[in-house]
């Protein structure tokens, strides 16, 4: 049943009327690349780098960050590699940087790019290694910036990016203020990438750490939905594209749906990509926006998810 529900599904992600929606791997390093590259990931959609950083004494030298940029990037002659700069702080402190005093609410503090607001040096080093990492390379290096929550913060970013050498600069919205205000941010960057994990922790004001709450804690449910289609709306009338990297796009049913909100590429961990390749491969663009409307329409998230899964035939 596994090799029939995967048949037929090899090849650049798309839809079953031939609309491409290019599937990427979320990585953690170069010691993912085999996973991505076995499952036919077409580029990388979200490398983490924060991992480089964690569980250390001190910074990691430009050298090393080099090296590690480069062997991603040489993964994948021809295809994006998008890189998340430093996302730090919250639920994964670096041990060389406390935050300047206590943070009563983590999730709320001084997080991502926040962090390279009071360090520049760190952005500059980082940014300086990409840099050097992505000459030559045969790979298309994409860079973002994680929680964003300002067209400031968004501008500051991709002009850095550009001083740096680094021609595509995009950030993530994760943040509901982004996603509100995602026209205005279009105009500064050249693309989005959604992190659904974290816009559905802001939106539904639910920690992702609380057990607790993790009902909350579900990108199906319609408020999520809208921002994501604000977001992807805002980016599409701006001609530029806007990927979703988070948990959600691993989801074979969401899958569909965030193509049918106008959401133009998916990452995701690398044992997700044969699933979702298959699901978008039997489904038209047109059902994948009946789904996306229809979930839309619910009043929460398993009658959402009940709604998106009675457009979309075939699902098993
Ligand atoms: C997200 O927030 O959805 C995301 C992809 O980033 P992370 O899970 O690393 O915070
Ligand atoms: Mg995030």
């Amino acid at each position: 049943a596994r090799a029939e529900a995967l048949s037929g599904t090899s090849g650049p992600g798309a839809t079953a009327d031939g609309h491409p929606v290019p599937l990427l791997a979320n990585v953690g390093g170069p010691k993912d690349l085999e996973a991505a590259l076995a499952n036919g990931a077409e580029g990388v959609g979200l490398y983490r780098t924060e991992f480089l950083f964690l569980d250390r004494a001190d910074a990691p030298s430009e050298e090393e960050q080099q090296a590690a940029y480069r062997a991603v990037f040489d993964a994948f002659p021809g295809g994006r590699v998008v890189v998340r700069t430093l996302d730090a702080g919250a639920d994964k402190p670096l041990a060389f940087l406390p935050p300047p005093g206590e943070e009563p609410n983590p999730a709320l503090g001084e997080r991502g790019l926040r962090m390279f607001r009071r360090h520049p040096d760190m952005m500059a080093a980082q940014l300086g290694a990409l840099a050097r990492a992505a000459e030559g390379t045969e790979a298309i290096p994409y860079v973002m910036a994680p929680m964003v929550a300002t067209v400031a913060e968004a501008a500051w970013f991709a002009e850095a990016c550009h001083a740096a050498g680094l021609e595509t600069a995009g950030i993530m919205i994760e943040v509901p203020s982004a996603a509100l205000r995602a026209r205005d941010l279009a105009k500064v960057v050249d693309f989005f990438s959604i992190g659904t994990n974290d816009l559905t922790q802001y939106a539904m004001a639910a920690d992702r750490q609380v057990a607790g709450v993790s009902e909350l804690q579900d990108p199906w449910h319609p408020a999520v939905l809208d921002l994501i289609a604000l977001a992807a709306g805002a980016a599409g009338a701006a001609g530029k594209g806007c990927g979703v990297c988070g948990e959600a796009g691993a989801d074979p049913v969401l899958a569909c749906v965030l193509v049918g909100l106008g959401v133009t590429s998916l990452s995701m961990g690398a044992p997700a990509l044969p699933w979702v390749r298959a699901s978008l491969a039997r489904h038209t663009l047109d059902q994948c926006r009946a789904a996306a409307d229809a979930a839309r329409s619910a009043p929460g998230a398993s009658e959402a998810k009940e709604a998106a899964r009675a457009c979309l035939t075939g699902l098993g």
